[in-house]
């Protein structure tokens, strides 16, 4: 055909191609899934732009995605009458551009060599599951509201190049037809696809249809030359506008998943109704794990909060109604009351949308506490993959600091084993009585921190003193200066507590000591602050130790890390 084109993938979108058809070997039927769920975008997309302009839903109405397939041809087609794409959308979407997915699916991938296909769908790069089952791959497509004339055929076997032709298409919406590799017969099978429906794609908003069982089997039939009879498959509701008594943990728990981002179950959740002056509901969940991509390092990446309005869902917008440290919740936002007009732009200056956010903020705190009361084992593998983030709060969420130090689990020398398991509150109702300050220690690793001389007189003294050795720590203690009205104190800065026969044997010691210190100054000099007798140490005999605004040595030394 003189007016096809063929054209290269980019390098790194030819290597996900390679990876997925080579590496990604269980759970292949993962594809389905992620083709109706792109399918769902692109009806999600259209009923959002059909609002500002009805036009382009006229004459169908109804959006809807439909499967079939022919066993003789060996196809599998998933087709929807939704967004559609124009030529430069599909050159931008699927094949040419690499998208920040692409690179970071690629540095996830570098070390596996077989891996679970569930993984793509984190990447944004889901469309390319297609080539885990078929070895070609034909997409055809044509924006709402475009004439008929420029529809497109998009035409690849995922070996490096695919080619692009104009076609006539008399509806708009996208079709992607999967040319099945020989030994994938099994998705070819009506049993097969309703049950990969029922369990991976029940919640999809919108009915996924496949033809009547009888007439697609039926080659002989006379009506079978009519347009097949579709049937709806998936529950197709908006789970979260249900009352809560009419849905199971089980029905939760695929919603969970079908938002995308996780293919474990959720920890917990909370869903709620607020009705009102503004009224709006919220389903929102903990996952159990922190995302691959999350472990890899991608922070960018701030997708899994959806915001609906009335039921049309608008965008993504994790960002605009949650705090940077509760980043980990996904769910879903439906607003009764804001304009379905709104951008990203306006969303950021909304008055309606802070207190729907500081809803959201309460909600998921209310959670986490539920849990750290009722469920200490989910509330440890919930601190386990989040608590460093949570960490994040207490410089910044000064409305919830309180809130959010009361969730925070530390070590402590009360506690051989290392685990991360003592509350300041456990603390402070251990706290002897005169005690009014909590103690701490901050250093790389948790064996620095608790063999650390700088403990010794707190030992001595059976003083509990909490033990601190991850990265966000000392961070987190510059906005931590106070909890349950008792002052959070570094042990290398201040002052020991000391009672009077202390105090008297320090005085005596001191007194003692003066010619060794004076010589110790001038021996150092310059390179000290200043050089004290200390009651600090029981039998080490000098530390280093702190003035009360310096930097503790081991963060100093990681801002020399960074550049700083
Ligand atoms: P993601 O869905 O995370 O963006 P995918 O690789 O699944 O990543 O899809 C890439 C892009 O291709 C989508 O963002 C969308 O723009 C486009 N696309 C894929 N399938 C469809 C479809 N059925 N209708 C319209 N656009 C689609
Ligand atoms: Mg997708």
């Amino acid at each position: 055909n003189a007016t096809t084109e063929t054209r290269q993938f980019e390098a790194e979108v030819a290597q996900v191609l390679h990876l997925v058809t080579h590496s990604l070997y269980s759970h292949k039927e993962i594809f389905l899934r992620e083709l109706i769920s792109n399918a769902s975008d692109a009806c999600d997309k259209l009923r959002f732009e059909a609002i500002a302009d009805p036009q382009l839903t006229a004459g169908d109405g109804e959006l809807h995605i439909d499967i079939s397939w022919d066993k003789d041809a060996r196809t599998l087609t998933i087709a929807d009458n939704g967004i559609g794409m124009s030529r430069d959308e599909v050159i931008a979407n699927i094949g040419t551009i690499a998208s920040s997915g692409t690179r970071r699916f690629l540095a996830a991938m570098a070390n596996e060599q077989k891996a679970d296909a569930r993984l793509i769908g984190q990447f944004g790069v889901g469309f390319y599951s297609a080539y885990v089952v078929a070895d070609k791959v034909t997409v055809l497509t044509r924006r709402a509201g475009a004439p008929a004339s420029e529809g497109v055929k998009w035409e690849s076997d995922g070996k490096g190049e695919y080619t692009l032709e104009p076609v006539e298409l008399a509806a708009r919406g996208t079709t992607v037809v999967l040319h099945m590799k020989a030994d994938e017969d099994e998705f070819l099978a009506d049993w097969k696809l309703r049950s990969l429906i029922n369990r991976y794609s029940d919640h999809v908003a919108f009915p996924i249809r496949m033809p009547k069982e009888a007439a697609a089997t039926d080659d002989d039939a006379a009506d079978t030359a009519d347009a097949p009879e579709w049937e709806t498959i998936n529950a197709a509701s908006a789970l979260w506008t249900k009352p809560r008594n009419e849905i199971s943990d089980e029905d939760y728990q695929g919603f969970y998943k079908s938002l995308g981002h996780d293919f474990n179950d959720a920890l917990a959740w909370s869903h709620n109704r607020v009705e009102g002056s503004q009224s709006f509901t919220t389903l929102l969940y903990l996952p159990s794990q922190p995302p691959f991509d999350l472990m890899m390092g991608g922070r960018d990446e701030r997708k899994g909060l959806k915001l609906y309005i009335k039921r049309v869902f608008v965008m993504d917008a994790a960002e605009e109604l949650l705090p940077n440290y509760l980043r980990f919740v996904r769910g879903v936002i439906d607003a009764d009351d804001l304009p379905l007009n709104v951008s990203r732009e306006l969303l950021q200056q909304n008055r309606q949308l802070d207190r729907i956010k500081a809803a959201c903020v309460k909600r998921v705190l209310d959670l986490i506490e539920t849990l750290a009361r009722d469920e200490p084992e989910k509330f440890a593998t919930f601190y386990r993959a989040f608590g460093n983030t949570l960490k994040e709060g207490i410089g910044e969420d000064h409305a919830n600091r309180e809130r959010i130090a009361k969730l925070l689990r530390f070590a402590s020398t009360k506690d051989a084993s290392a685990k991360q398991v003592v509350a300041l509150d456990d603390y402070i109702a251990r706290m002897p009585e005169g005690q009014d300050t909590i103690w701490y220690i901050t250093a790389e690793s948790h064996a620095a921190a608790f063999g650390s001389p700088q403990l010794e007189a707190f030992k001595a003294k059976d003083i509990e003193v909490l033990l601190m050795s991850d990265r966000i720590d000392e961070w987190m203690l510059g906005s931590l200066h106070e909890y349950g009205g008792k002052k959070l104190q570094n042990v290398a800065k201040g002052e020991l507590p000391l009672d009077e026969a202390d105090k008297a044997r320090q005085d005596e010691a001191a007194k003692a000591a003066e010619p060794l210190v004076a010589r110790l100054k001038s021996l150092l000099g310059e390179r000290v602050g200043d050089v004290r007798v200390s009651a600090r140490l029981t039998d080490s005999p000098s530390c280093l130790a702190l003035a009360d605004f310096d930097m503790a040595p081991h963060f100093a030394r990681l801002l020399r890390e960074a550049g700083q």
